[in-house]
C-alpha cells in the first residue's frame, strides 16, 4: 500500500519519497493514518500503542502537517495565530529527534512547479508559514520567550519547560491549539511528569475558554477560511498500556480510538 492510499496528500507523499527517501508506510503508519483521517473519527482522540523504531513519529506528524496545510492559502500568518500544535516528549534527546523529523517535513514544497525558484522568500515552502520550535530548557528562557512572542505554530517541548511558559510567558498564545501529542507516555509517567501534564492540559483548556469568551463578547480572533473552533485533538503514544499509562490516558484523552501495530 502507498501513503496516498491511506489518505495522505499527494504533495506530502511525493516529498517523503524525494526528500526523505521514505517510500512505503510502516505497519503503525498504515494503522494510524486512515484512523486519524477518517471522517467518522473526526475530532476523536487517539491512543497509539507502538514501540520506538516503528515509525510512530511520522504517524502523528503527517496528519498534523496535513491538517495545517490550509494555512498556506491564507494571505498572512502573524503572531495572533499563535501555536497550533504542541508535541511533548519525555527527554530533550527525544524532543530533538522529533524536531529534526518535523524540520525535514516542513521543507515541503507546496508548488512543485517552482522547483527552479530557489530563493527562500518566494518559494512555496511550507516552512514559510509553519515555523517549528524546540523548547527544552537548553536555551535561556528569555531567548525562548522572544521566539514565542514572534509566534511558533508548532512546538516540540519537554513537559516542565512547556508548563513553565504556559504559566509565565504572557505572549505564548495557545488559544487556537488544535493538536496535543504526548509521546512515550510510559516514560513520561516513569519520570514523574503526571502532574506537569495535567497542568499543561488545564492551561490549554483555560486559555481556549478565555479566547472563546472574548469572541462571544465581540473581541474577535477570527481568521477566514479556518475552523478555529474545532476541539483540540490529543494523541498519546505508549509502548505499553500499563495501569499508570491508562491513568494518564484517562486524564488526557476523551473517548479515544485505540490503534495498535
Ligand atoms: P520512529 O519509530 O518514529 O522513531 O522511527 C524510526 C525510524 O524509521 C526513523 O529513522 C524514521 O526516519 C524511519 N522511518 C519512519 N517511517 C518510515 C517509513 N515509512 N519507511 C522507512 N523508514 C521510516
Amino acid at each position: 500500500s502507498s501513503f496516498t492510499g491511506l489518505g495522505l496528500n499527494p504533495l506530502i507523499a511525493a516529498h517523503l519519497v524525494s526528500k526523505m527517501s521514505i517510500q512505503k508506510p510502516t505497519s503503525i503508519q498504515r494503522a494510524v493514518l486512515p484512523a486519524v483521517f477518517s471522517t467518522t473519527s473526526l475530532e476523536r482522540d487517539v491512543f497509539i500503542q507502538s514501540q520506538t523504531g516503528s515509525g510512530k513519529t511520522l504517524s502523528f506528524l503527517l496528519p498534523i502537517i496535513q491538517d495545517l496545510l490550509p494555512l498556506s492559502s491564507l494571505s498572512y500568518i502573524d503572531r495572533t495565530i499563535g501555536t497550533l500544535a504542541i508535541i511533548i516528549a519525555p527527554t530533550r534527546e527525544l524532543a530533538k529527534q522529533i524536531s529534526d523529523v518535523l524540520e525535514a517535513l516542513l521543507n515541503l514544497r507546496l508548488r512543485p512547479e517552482d522547483e527552479s525558484a530557489e530563493d527562500a522568500g518566494s518559494s512555496g515552502r511550507l516552512t514559510r508559514w509553519l515555523v517549528s520550535g524546540l523548547l527544552t530548557g537548553g536555551a535561556t528562557r528569555t531567548h525562548e520567550k522572544a521566539r514565542l512572542r514572534k509566534g511558533l505554530p508548532i512546538i516540540v517541548s519537554t513537559p516542565g519547560r512547556l508548563l513553565d511558559h504556559l504559566q509565565k510567558t504572557s505572549s505564548f498564545n495557545v488559544a487556537k491549539c488544535r493538536w496535543l501529542v504526548l509521546d512515550e507516555a510510559d516514560r513520561l509517567m516513569e519520570l514523574g511528569f503526571e502532574e506537569t501534564i495535567t497542568g499543561i492540559i488545564q492551561g490549554l483548556d483555560g486559555r481556549r475558554k478565555l479566547a472563546v469568551q472574548a469572541v462571544e463578547e465581540g473581541k474577535g480572533m477570527e481568521v477566514g477560511g479556518w475552523d478555529w473552533e474545532r476541539r483540540r485533538r490529543t494523541i498519546l503514544c505508549s509502548a505499553t498500556i500499563r495501569e499508570d499509562v491508562q491513568k494518564l490516558a484517562g486524564k488526557a484523552l476523551i473517548n479515544p480510538m485505540m490503534v495498535k501495530a
